[in-house]
């Protein structure tokens, strides 16, 4: 690799195939803040050179299984209360009835969100859970991962802290599942920061689940949350703390970086989003500590400029719904499927479609999941383009 595009001495050590530590990343870190345009140049390179022009996205249904939470973090608006018009409790039907129409709609991924272990807090978790012929809401997700897998989606559960043992269940089901670290400084979760009320995002409790999926060798979504209160370096050795874990295990497949949104209702509604240049120095530096991770933002909560962080080194766009809205994030709804493509194209990248495993992933899921997905899979193991036609 040349050394003349560069000028940063630790740049080029990147580009040579070596790590980088962590107090040299706060070096490029603090170095960009006068010229970030040069690691945002790195990032891309190093983006081409291990994934190419190809972008992905996973066409998926977001079943909002049930969203009253155990926990309370300060800007959730996920999270409802028993009375309040936004709480959902999904039946059987109603997920059966969804999932139809994702075929319909040819998704691939049945995304299912829950708040954290609803029924520990309230009575009404515990009924709906009873009602539908389950004592927990895990019980309750393996029987929904079934019925969609059977209706020709793939699951992928994003429940908050599992064990491993609930993991392992949904191994059999899910070809990956999600939990996002969201940031490993304890600091977070101490009185008045935005974990202070959420003892799931402990960062010990998270880096658990994380390391037990590992030693299920089960894929593996995770992710950082930017802008919560957290200072730069913190975010530096979260991305550092995804790096180890992923180095003892093989198994994280994809790295989320996610811009905090403030909402009305919140404790954080007057907390600004993370500058954008901030947000993109991140993105740009997680790919030159992990030069060959996935690396993925969500484009609708970047609306205005979501492909311009094709030049800070991702290629992967997440989930996008053409029939569901984002329940997280209800006021971004997400960019139609076809416009993302001609931004891509734009750009010099070809947008594809994966399955919620990451085609490199493939050969850690269960065989069955593997010859369910092959069935509409290409050469590449992703969702094979005559399937989507
Ligand atoms: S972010 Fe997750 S854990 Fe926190 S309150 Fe919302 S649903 Fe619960």
């Amino acid at each position: 690799m040349s050394k003349i595009l560069l000028n940063s001495e630790l740049l080029n050590k990147v580009f040579d195939g070596k790590d980088i530590t962590k107090e040299e990343a706060y070096q490029i870190y603090q170095e960009s803040e006068s010229n970030p345009f040069e690691i945002y140049k790195a990032a891309q390179i190093l983006r081409n050179m291990n994934n190419g022009k190809t972008v992905t996205y996973s066409r998926k249904v977001f079943f909002n299984l049930i969203n009253l939470c155990r926990d309370t973090c300060s800007y959730c608006t996920y999270k409802a209360e028993p009375g309040e018009s936004k709480v959902s409790m999904m039946s059987k039907q109603d997920i059966s009835n969804l999932a139809l129409v994702g075929r319909k709609y040819k998704c691939t991924e049945a995304l299912f969100v829950t708040g954290e272990r609803p029924e520990q807090k309230y009575s009404e978790a515990r009924a709906w859970l009873k009602e539908n012929g389950f004592s927990s809401t895990i019980e309750y997700l393996v029987h929904a991962s079934e019925m969609v897998l059977d209706a020709g989606l793939f699951p992928h559960t994003n429940a908050g802290n599992l064990t491993k043992s609930e993991m392992s269940e949904l191994k059999k089901t899910n070809p990956s599942i999600g939990v996002m670290l969201e940031n490993s400084s304890e600091r977070l979760v101490e009185k008045q920061m935005p974990h202070e009320f959420a003892p799931s995002k402990n960062p010990r409790a998270r880096i658990r689940v994380l390391e037990n999926a590992g030693e299920l060798s089960m894929p593996m979504t995770t992710g950082l949350l930017i802008g919560i209160g957290e200072s730069p370096f913190e975010l530096i050795d979260s991305i550092f703390t995804i790096k180890s874990i992923h180095e003892k295990h093989g198994h994280i497949q994809e790295v989320i970086l996610q811009n905090f949104q403030p909402k009305p209702d919140t404790v954080m509604r007057n907390v600004p989003g993370p500058e954008e240049r901030y947000f993109k120095t991140l993105v740009a530096l997680t790919r030159l500590i992990m030069p060959k991770m996935n690396i993925q933002i969500p484009p609708n909560l970047s609306p205005d400029s979501y492909p311009d962080f094709l030049q800070t080194g991702i290629n992967d766009w997440g989930g996008i719904s053409p029939i569901t809205p984002d329940y997280v994030n209800p006021e971004f709804s997400w960019p139609s499927i076809d416009t993302v493509q001609k931004n891509c194209e734009n750009a010099g990248f070809e947008l594809r479609a994966r399955f919620p495993v990451y085609p490199k992933f493939f050969s850690m899921v269960e065989s069955n999941l593997q010859s369910k997905m092959s069935e509409i899979a290409d050469s590449d193991n992703l969702v094979s383009k005559e399937y989507l036609r």
